[in-house]
């Protein structure tokens, strides 16, 4: 493993779970400072592929890497743009029943308003 690939992974896997490329990109560059943002996304696409991470995609917001591979949905919210893990069992079979085809996958993001961006109740 290179130096970039394992600074990148340590990010990541000390993080939360869910930065954007740019936000890994900053940290790396504090570890190795002549990392190049390429390098960065070079590295989370092959670490993509290799499952030893996962992409999460969300409709304009740029992509956000999570360090848990294991099934689980996203909740994100409308407001800040937070994404919370999420764990529903069963899913994917429901998915497959209702569908009546084998399902390889899927991306689910589910939105909702987080507790910090909720409105204060009024007294
Ligand atoms: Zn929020
Ligand atoms: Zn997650």
């Amino acid at each position: 493993m290179t130096k970039q690939k394992q600074a990148i992974l340590n990010i990541i896997k000390k993080s939360d779970g869910h930065m954007t490329a740019e936000e890994i990109y900053m940290k790396a560059k504090k570890e190795l400072p002549s990392i190049a943002i390429g390098t960065v996304y070079r590295n989370l696409g092959l670490m993509t592929d290799a499952g030893e991470i996962r992409r999460i995609a969300i409709p304009n917001s740029p992509d956000r890497y999570d360090k848990s591979t294991k099934p689980h949905e996203h909740l994100v919210c409308q407001k800040c743009g937070t994404v919370y893990d999420t764990f529903v069992t069963g899913l994917k079979e429901f998915l497959q029943q209702q569908a009546g085809v084998e399902i390889t996958g899927y991306d689910l993001n589910l939105k909702f308003i987080c507790d910090k961006c909720k409105p204060k109740n009024h007294i």
